[in-house]
């Protein structure tokens, strides 16, 4: 196989009118969500697509605007020449160009990952197998996932409980949460939240809010006693806790509370998410092919924790392409029972509207009583809908701004 051709779009769609959300010391707005939509095209016209986007910290480390619009540069201007006329016999072939290139860490992770999926979803096409199928490797798959329900975010603790009865309406095996009012009223907020819910549905906080904000960042021992008050209400994981790069908190944090923690998707490589799982700190382990590169990273860490005692569950956050990506590595992968799913919409029980995210598809993903099933075509099995490059076109700026108070 070669790749003749590799284009990116950057897509906006904005959330009007914007939203504020208040926090503990400050109040986040929320303008937009963009995204990278990636179509790499072979020597014998086949087409291959991935979602792509670099994650926010990579475009930070390496491009001065920090906007897509740089990773959408580097894919046409520098990658795509690389690949010109390179024979590729197998995916780590993608890898070893990618390599040659010698990006930053973080970058080559990113910008493997969309060549990874679209080689995936090109090799599925042409040997007429869905991706499930080829990473199971002739074991048998459940394409019917569970579904647990991503949404909330600085919101008024009421307001947390409300969407959790609504998300548990909807039959989702699980809430997920981002907490950030400050540790009394985000105590408060867990008890709601369990009390709407019953007894039975798993209720995920993702805590990586405690740490962005700002000076009000709850420390070390604050989080460690929070943790531990949050044990009464069973929580299914708390997820980022402390800074992901502080293994040694994750790992003192992990052997002071009962209380399971969750980690992963700020690792800059498939490297680091198994360095992560090697510190004992955490129970679940959240790579994404979309940052973790693609299939082929994201197994490795895979392979990592099959027989040990940490499960992966992948972390997905995006578009219905981004989900179906990590759809097909979720339900091959052993031991792996659940998929996050954003909900986003106008509704109580969705995050905020991102029509984008389901417009990126002509195929309508089946998606019922909390549950996803996997469509059974070849490659991703999804028809790419190519009007949204029109329909939502780039706005400039940042997606999001935090405001802090002055102190
Ligand atoms: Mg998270």
């Amino acid at each position: 196989m070669q790749f003749a051709d590799i284009a990116a779009h950057e897509l906006s769609s904005p959330i009007e009118p914007p939203q504020e959300r208040e926090f503990y010391g400050g109040t986040r707005r929320l303008l937009k969500r963009d995204v990278v939509l990636v179509a790499v095209e072979t020597a014998d016209g086949e087409v291959g697509y991935a979602p792509g986007g670099a994650s926010s910290s990579a475009m930070r480390e390496y491009f001065s605007d920090a906007t897509h619009s740089g990773f959408v540069d580097l894919l046409e201007e520098e990658i795509a020449p690389a690949f010109a006329g390179r024979d590729l016999d197998d995916a780590a072939d993608v890898h070893a160009i990618v390599a040659e290139l010698d990006l930053p860490d973080l970058l080559e992770s990113q910008a493997a990952s969309v060549l990874d999926v679209a080689y995936h979803d090109i090799f599925g096409k042409h040997h007429g197998a869905p991706i499930y199928e080829l990473l199971g490797d002739g074991a048998d798959v459940a394409r019917r996932l569970p579904l647990y329900a991503s949404a909330g975010m600085y919101m008024p603790p009421e307001g947390y409980a409300e969407q959790a009865a609504a998300i548990r309406e909807r039959g989702f095996a699980g809430y997920k949460y981002r907490p950030g009012l400050g540790p009394e009223e985000d105590l408060r907020t867990i008890e709601l939240v369990r009390e709407a819910v019953g007894e039975e549905m798993a209720v995920m906080v993702d805590a990586h809010t405690w740490w962005k904000l700002g000076e009000r960042s709850y420390g070390f021992d604050r989080v460690c006693d929070l943790v531990e008050a949050f044990a009464e209400f069973d929580p299914y994981w708390v997820e980022e806790p402390v800074s992901p790069a502080d293994y040694d908190a994750y790992a003192d944090l992990s052997s002071r509370t009962s209380v399971p923690l969750a980690g992963g998707e700020s690792e800059e490589s498939p490297e680091g998410l198994i360095e992560l799982a090697e510190t004992g700190g955490v129970d679940y382990l959240q790579g994404d092919v979309r940052h973790h590169a693609g299939y082929t990273g994201c197994w490795r860490a895979v392979e990592h924790c099959r027989g040990r005692d940490v499960t992966f569950v992948p972390h997905n956050f995006g578009t219905h392409l981004g989900l179906v990506a990590n759809a097909h590595l979720a339900a091959a992968a052993p031991g792996t029972e659940l998929l996050e799913y954003p909900v986003f919409g106008t509704d109580s029980a969705a995050m905020y509207p991102f029509p984008l995210a389901a417009d990126i598809l002509t195929t309508e993903l089946d998606i019922s009583d909390g549950h996803l099933t996997l469509p059974d075509g070849p490659g991703l099995g999804v028809d790419v809908n190519l009007d949204a490059i029109g329909e939502y076109p780039y706005v400039e700026g940042p997606w999001t701004e935090f405001v802090y108070e002055e102190s």
